[in-house]
């Protein structure tokens, strides 16, 4: 379900937390990648129990703003996020994708 979200912080457009997608501007649910990129997250969320993920997300953000002092190369360092932004092209990915398979980006 998308809702839309107008506070969103500079640069960020969308937001998955399963089973809503956060969107800055209406228009932004058109975008067939960007959704994409959020349903993975939502099957992320999913396999991970919801709660796990969010634990998980935060705490790979700290570990990765620690290696990089810098929070947008934190951000995409993310195992959640590499496999989204590596995969938010391919209509497909979800239909064949295995279990946990973020762990591929750790
Ligand atoms: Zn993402």
């Amino acid at each position: 379900m998308i809702i839309l979200f107008k506070f969103f912080p500079k640069k960020y457009v969308a937001m998955a937390i399963w089973p809503f997608i956060f969107v800055k501007d209406k228009d932004i649910q058109f975008d067939k990648t960007l959704i994409n990129h959020e349903k993975i997250h939502f099957r992320q969320q999913v396999e991970m129990l919801w709660v796990f993920f969010f634990f998980w997300y935060m705490t790979e953000f700290l570990i990765r703003l620690m290696q990089h002092k810098k929070w947008d190369k934190a951000y995409r360092s993310i195992s959640f996020e590499k496999e989204a932004y590596t995969f938010e092209k391919d209509e497909n990915y979800l239909k064949n994708r295995k279990f946990w398979s973020f762990r591929r980006f750790l």
